[in-house]
């Protein structure tokens, strides 16, 4: 027989003190891309693990909108490299997803979907997701909701355009190029872009809003290196960028192959700008790793500091 309290989140009880062990410090809040867009607490890492204590000991009733809440991550594990008090919040939200989706629930969350209308069942998705998220269920391809980190890969390898991740929270193309287009609209401009890979190195708020002040180096966050789409890059370029740099994972680091994807993506088009008349070297891959805010800040000021000494990409 059962000893849980309550019968629909077993699994997540069992995480009971290291729901106590968060001081709610708030030193992860800062490092998640989720919250980063909505500037919601209740996004925060330390907001999930609020809502999965209350829904644990009865404060709230959980339903489908708690649920997506409890969904919605990219499982970049940043929250948990910063926690000051060693909380396992991926281990805590993986269990607590487990048991809403045995309770019932439903939540699409970050969580890829397929469009079964559009889907031509090539396979392509499962054969190259890294996470073996994808699959062919007897009916229908479709994503894992656990195992699926919300990487979008496998938007890159579905030629009939049937996967999307409707809460993307501004880390897809459209999104990235919204908040692209409005920095340029100010009257100090950036000079540099720099996209970087949310799984690795995107700077901390606080770096981010100091660089912008700065109205040099503009970061933007894509949820991997390897979504980041070429027509971005350019755009930025069309806007006025005198530099651009793409901050992936180190070599072999990358779970997701996206930054391989990235590297192949930045040859071509660094081949493509030198067709344009646009030096090559405005345009680098940068793979900065796990290195740290610090790290990818260097690397930026290096490559703009680089590109004012010689001239590249300063007639503008
Ligand atoms: S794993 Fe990443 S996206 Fe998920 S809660 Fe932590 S910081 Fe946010
Ligand atoms: S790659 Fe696209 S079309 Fe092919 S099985 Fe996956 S979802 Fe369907
Ligand atoms: S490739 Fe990424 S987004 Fe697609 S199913 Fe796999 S983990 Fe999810």
């Amino acid at each position: 027989m059962s000893t849980c309290h309550d019968e629909r989140f077993c699994r997540l009880e069992r995480w009971e003190k290291q729901l106590d062990a968060c001081i709610r410090c708030g030193y992860c809040y800062e490092h998640c891309p989720i919250y980063m867009s909505t500037g919601w607490e209740s996004d925060t890492p330390r907001g999930k693990l609020v809502l999965a204590h209350a829904m644990l000991h009865g404060l709230v009733e959980p339903d489908e909108h708690l649920a997506d809440k409890i969904f919605q991550c990219f499982h970049c594990r940043r929250c948990e490299k910063a926690c000051s008090s060693g909380v396992k919040l991926l281990d805590i939200l993986r269990d607590a997803r487990a048991d809403l989706l045995d309770a019932g629930f439903s939540p699409t969350g970050t969580v890829s979907q397929t469009d079964h209308e559009r889907c031509v069942r090539c396979l392509n998705c499962a054969r190259t997701c890294p996470h073996l998220a994808r699959s062919f269920d007897g009916l229908h391809v479709v994503a894992d909701p656990i195992g699926c980190v919300g990487c979008g890969g496998c938007l890159d390898a579905c030629s009939a355009e049937a996967i999307r991740i409707e809460k993307d929270f501004g880390t897809a193309p459209d999104g990235i190029e919204a908040r692209l287009a409005r920095a340029f609209e100010e009257p100090s401009k950036p000079e540099l872009v720099v996209f970087c890979c949310s799984y690795s190195n995107r700077p901390g708020l606080l770096h981010t809003v100091g660089q912008r002040e700065a109205g040099r180096i503009l970061y933007l966050t894509t949820a991997c290196a390897g979504r980041l789409a070429a027509g971005t890059v350019l755009m930025a370029f069309e806007l006025g960028a005198k530099g651009v740099m793409i901050a992936t994972c180190a070599e072999g680091e990358c779970d997701h192959a996206g930054s391989e994807r990235a590297a192949r993506r930045t040859e071509g088009l660094r081949a493509v700008l030198q067709k344009l008349g646009i030096a090559p070297g405005r345009l680098l891959l940068e793979r900065v790793g796990f290195a740290g805010a610090a790290a990818t800040e260097r690397a930026a000021r290096d490559m703009l500091d680089g590109l004012q000494a010689s001239g590249s990409g300063m007639e503008g």
